[in-house]
């Protein structure tokens, strides 16, 4: 069974098989975790990023991790938040699911995910945590590579928040 881990602290400093960055639609880089991706991984990773043409909302695209101690980065683009009805918490479902097709077919086993679009983009933490931890499990539940998911959380608030919600689903 895969398992799925919570740590707090800086996804850049992951040796997985892939972290995933919480990518703008550019994929050009960015701020927040983007940014400390591009500067961890080096100036190779904006020339991959070039050859890529942009990703759309809810999408997800892989470069090599270059400098950075994982393997690969898969880039996702994580809704912005507009009050929940336009669609965020699909899109932001697709995020985490298309990255795990990517990461499967790939034959990874190891993966990483940050808070996507809990930052800039303004999800609320409680619910972007809900469709995260949703997305992630009903993915798991076919047969894949994928061994071990694990979320890092920058923040306090966000890791109490992940905790809860996996502490109240194994009781
Ligand atoms: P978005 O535009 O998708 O909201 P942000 O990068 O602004 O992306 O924020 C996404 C989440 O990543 C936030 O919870 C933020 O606190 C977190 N974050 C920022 N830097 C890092 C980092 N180095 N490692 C892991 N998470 C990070």
């Amino acid at each position: 069974m895969p398992t799925l881990h919570i740590v707090q602290g800086d996804i850049t400093k992951l040796a997985v098989d892939a972290i995933v960055n919480a990518a703008n639609s550019s994929l050009l880089g960015g701020g927040g975790v983007d940014g400390a991706i591009h500067r961890a991984s080096g100036p190779e990773l904006v020339f991959a990023c070039r050859m890529l043409n942009g990703c759309k909302t809810g999408e997800a695209k892989l470069t090599k991790g270059f400098r950075l101690p994982a393997t690969y980065i898969i880039h996702a683009v994580g809704p912005v938040w507009r009050g929940g009805a336009h669609g965020e918490a699909d899109l932001l479902a697709s995020c985490y699911r298309r990255s795990l097709e990517i990461a499967d077919a790939h034959t990874l086993q190891r993966i990483a995910f940050p808070n996507i679009s809990t930052g800039i983009y303004g999800y609320p933490k409680d619910q972007a945590a809900e469709v995260a931890i949703a997305a992630v499990s009903r993915f798991l539940e076919k047969p894949t590579s994928i061994q071990e998911v694990t979320f890092v959380c920058f923040d306090a608030e966000n890791r109490t928040i992940y905790e809860q919600i996996l502490q109240s689903q194994n009781q």
